[in-house]
């Protein structure tokens, strides 16, 4: 019976832990330009280079330099 109340816990960390997981990247993926140098980047499987970007993301954002929204 222990083991199996220990197995539920187990599981239940896992699924938490990914659905935070899978929210912090579509978060993530939301602010992040397509076309510019993270997006790029985020595709290649890599954190983007640019110093800019990297200070960022260092605060959990994505740099707003290179993910400006265009103005019309
Ligand atoms: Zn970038
Ligand atoms: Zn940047």
């Amino acid at each position: 019976m222990k083991f199996v109340k220990m197995l539920t816990a187990v599981a239940f960390i896992v699924a938490v832990s990914a659905s935070l997981a899978l929210a912090a990247d579509k978060e993530l993926k939301g602010k992040i330009k397509e076309g510019s140098c993270c997006a790029k980047a985020k595709a290649a499987g890599k954190a983007c280079a640019h110093p800019c970007c990297v200070e960022a993301a260092k605060d959990g954002k994505v740099c707003e330099k290179c993910n400006a929204e265009k103005k019309k």
